[in-house]
């Protein structure tokens, strides 16, 4: 028999694709001029000098057999080591080079560790709003999805909430932050008594409940707000970090997941992790690519970019009388919709009402939207 969830997710596509490749058909029909594409969370700047300094060493020193070996299933001891020590200095947990598995970008860690956490009949839970393959992952290894709502346009956590939302079937609970797609970092202070509500849910349910974290856009961030260490918090805490985002690779596929050692059931976890990787197929990520990430670690594309399309937009747009919530990381606006129905909707994020903009584009397209941004609000009457 085929399993009728998995069936039902690949019939239900992805909204935020499809709305892109509407933009490309519209493109040859009206002109680039007159799209402005604003859907896919795709890094539009270029990689750091570092990564080419690296790929040209690589690909001059080591003969192209062995460069384009196959990698070790869960990566290279050398790399592995690296992101151990990387963490270990800049966050001050004692990782070690077998706590970390080199995957294919977060996407590997996200759905490994759903499988491995739930499929004893476990609950995810996550915040509002949130990427909207979470659910996927839940719904298709486990029990589900229980969406946490947090507070009303800021986005920082309800701990009310949370504790109403925990159930002694919740064994992960999925946090994101800086957040796709509302840019929102949360904030320390919540973000420990969350912590603090989790060790006495832990206590009462008898059984631990892991916190995955999936920091993508770590590295993005405009404003010098800190982003929480989790493992630093919350000792079940597993990390899960890409690069995809941060220096500008996503379709190299690296990333990785590191266990601290004080894990409860540690072996267990980590040795579930690595069978459903090799059941999975997710296994030997790019040995060059593996090897080029790993000499960027801490480095980012020049996010100065970035940073200038949020202010102009997040000041436009509010400008204009939209309703935005100020996004300190990530390249995300998440804005209020004029109308209930939305273009990429806030309803595939868990929130209604909403609408993303994704504005890793070129200032340029921005420039050109505004104008039809500023006609839209004059047509809803919100303008100021
Ligand atoms: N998590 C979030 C919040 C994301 O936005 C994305 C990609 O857009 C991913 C995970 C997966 O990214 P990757 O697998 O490229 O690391």
């Amino acid at each position: 028999m085929i399993d009728q969830q998995l069936v039902k997710w690949g019939k239900s596509g992805n909204i935020i694709r499809e709305i892109a490749e509407y933009c490309d058909e519209q493109a040859k029909i009206v002109g680039e001029d007159h799209v402005y594409n604003f859907t896919i969370g795709s890094p539009s700047i270029d990689p750091p000098a570092r990564v080419f300094e690296v790929m040209n060493k690589l690909m001059s020193s080591v003969p192209p057999a062995r460069l384009h070996t196959y990698a070790p299933a869960i990566g290279f001891p050398e790399v592995r080591e690296k992101a151990a020590e990387y963490l270990e200095k800049t966050f001050g947990i004692p990782y070690r080079k077998q706590d970390v598995i080199i995957t294919c970008g977060t996407s590997t860690c996200l759905a490994a560790l759903t499988k491995v956490l739930l499929s004893g009949g476990g609950r995810a839970m996550t915040f509002t709003p949130y990427f909207m393959d979470y659910k996927y992952y839940a719904e298709a290894y486990g029990s589900g999805l229980t969406e946490c709502p947090t507070t009303p346009d800021t986005f920082q956590l309800d701990l009310e909430a949370a504790e109403k939302a925990l159930t002694s079937d919740t064994m992960m609970i999925i946090i994101n932050s800086p957040n796709n797609p509302s840019g929102v970092v949360l904030k320390r202070e919540g973000l420990e008594e969350l912590a603090r509500l989790l060790y006495k849910k832990q206590a009462e349910y008898g059984h631990p409940i892991y916190i995955v974290a999936d920091e993508p856009y770590r590295d993005l961030v405009y404003d010098g707000q800190e982003v929480v260490f989790l493992p630093s918090i919350y000792k079940n805490t597993i990390y899960c970090y890409s690069f995809s985002k941060s220096i500008s690779l996503p379709g190299e596929r690296v990333g990785f997941m590191a266990f601290t050692p004080e894990l409860d059931d540690y072996f267990d976890i980590y040795s579930a992790a690595i069978a459903v990787i090799r059941a999975f197929g997710y296994i030997c990520v790019s040995s060059m690519w593996q090897r080029i990430c790993i000499e960027c670690l801490g480095e980012t594309s020049d996010i100065s970019i970035y940073k200038g399309n949020r202010d102009l937009l997040y000041g436009s747009l509010t400008e204009m009388g939209y309703q935005c919530v100020y996004p300190d990381g990530a390249f995300y606006l998440f804005m209020k919709t004029p109308e209930p129905d939305a273009m990429v909707p806030g309803d595939s994020f868990g929130t209604p009402g909403y609408v993303r903009i994704a504005y890793c584009v070129s200032r340029e397209v921005i420039e050109r939207a505004l104008p039809v941004f500023r006609k839209l609000a004059e047509e809803y009457r919100i303008a100021r």
